[in-house]
């Protein structure tokens, strides 16, 4: 069984992958080729977003944001400390100091108390000027905007929305990626809308920020590559990706959303009185990049992992450590809040195989071995 089956998804869409692999290989516009374009237009149209601008990676959009924000030295933005990597690393990359938060035990996302406190402590010291909330959509559901949007407000500060495993959910009929004043997502394979190798995108209305990183992404450029106005990276999506996302965004659109969500419900119906399921809230819908179950405590969590491997189960822990514990931290400036959430989540999460092709067979296995080992 596989934790997320990529290689059935291609079997599904075989024809069409390789029939726009194969025409960008005909045409030979392997950088900046039409079907960039398309995506890019196709995207913006499903998002509700102004602008759309693909990059290399989830990560790069997260920096393109920042440095459209000219964020960096002397500047606090505020990071959940339940997340991947990328979320605090391209702030303090960027000469900027994370400030971590926590999140909430039910849906794992940013705590609006949290990062109200932490706003004050910022503002108390003076060390910082509190710039930006980078806000993540954790495991599909989008964060809790309506809260992040009024604490913005009340200390004038930018949301950087990151939906790189965000895409595709919803708060009332508001998408993901458009919920900050510039939000990003990545097409790394695994998330909910993959391509083949890295790719990413930022998304926001405003016409200024999309300018600047459409210079920054292409070396800064300003008529042309060779006509360079800033100092910008080397960060575009190439046509191949593009070519595959063309496909994918469509069969995401058509079916896959849907089949992974109904995965999602038999997974919580199923368990929500043996183990604790995830929680979406009223009115979100979720993408569900992962499907993530918390066990008693760590003991209980290892030892079913352990149990779901000898029945050829696989599962993941995401994320086995806070962030600001990560190593990477501790010679850099940052800032700690409490974190106490978080700890516990480290301990006693576990995410589930899931995805859109998973059959009811597969998942009854799951079920099965999971009630085994706890019931
Ligand atoms: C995957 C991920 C990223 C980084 O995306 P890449 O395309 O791998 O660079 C950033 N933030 C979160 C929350 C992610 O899950």
């Amino acid at each position: 069984m596989e934790f997320r089956d990529l290689k059935k998804q291609y079997q599904e869409l075989k024809p069409q992958i390789d029939a726009a692999m194969k025409r960008v290989c005909q045409t030979a516009d392997f950088i900046s080729g039409t079907e960039v374009k398309e995506l890019e237009y196709m995207l913006a149209e499903y998002t509700g977003v102004k602008h759309c601008i693909t990059c290399a990676n989830g990560t790069d959009a997260l920096t393109l944001a920042l440095m459209a924000w000219n964020i960096g030295r002397g500047d606090a933005v505020f990071v959940p400390d339940f997340t991947f990597f990328a979320s605090g690393e391209t702030v303090a990359y960027e000469g900027a100091v994370p400030v971590f938060v926590d999140v909430e035990e039910d849906t794992f996302n940013m705590s609006p108390d949290s990062l109200k406190k932490a706003v004050r402590k910022v503002k108390e010291e003076g060390k910082l000027v509190p710039r930006a909330i980078l806000a993540v959509d954790l495991f599909g559901q989008p964060a809790d905007y309506s809260q992040l949007r009024s604490i913005a407000k009340e200390y004038e500060l930018l949301i950087l929305e990151d939906g790189a495993q965000g895409f595709g959910g919803q708060i009332g009929k508001k998408k993901a990626c458009s919920f900050g004043d510039i939000s990003t997502t990545s097409f790394f394979p695994a998330k909910p809308l993959g391509c083949y190798g890295d790719g990413g995108a930022v998304f926001t209305d405003n016409d200024e920020w999309a300018a600047l990183m459409r210079s920054y992404r292409i070396h800064g450029k300003g008529e042309d590559k060779y006509d360079n106005v800033c100092i910008g990276v080397n960060s575009r999506l190439d046509t191949i990706q593009a070519a595959v996302l063309n496909v994918k965004l469509e069969a995401f659109r058509k079916y896959e959303l849907e089949a992974v969500n109904y995965v999602a419900e038999k997974y919580t119906k199923e368990l929500k009185d043996i183990v604790k399921t995830p929680h979406v809230k009223d009115g979100y819908y979720s993408s569900w990049a992962q499907y993530s179950i918390l066990l008693k405590n760590e003991k209980e969590r290892n030892g079913l992992q352990i149990h779901l491997k000898e029945n050829g189960i696989p599962s993941m822990i995401y994320y086995p450590k806070p962030m600001s514990r990560q190593t990477a931290f501790k010679g850099i400036d940052c800032v700690k809040t409490e974190l106490k959430v978080t700890e516990e989540l480290c301990k006693r999460i576990l995410a589930l195989p899931l995805h859109p092709y998973m059959t009811a067979e597969e998942q009854g296995k799951v079920i099965d071995s999971l009630k085994g080992f706890l019931m």
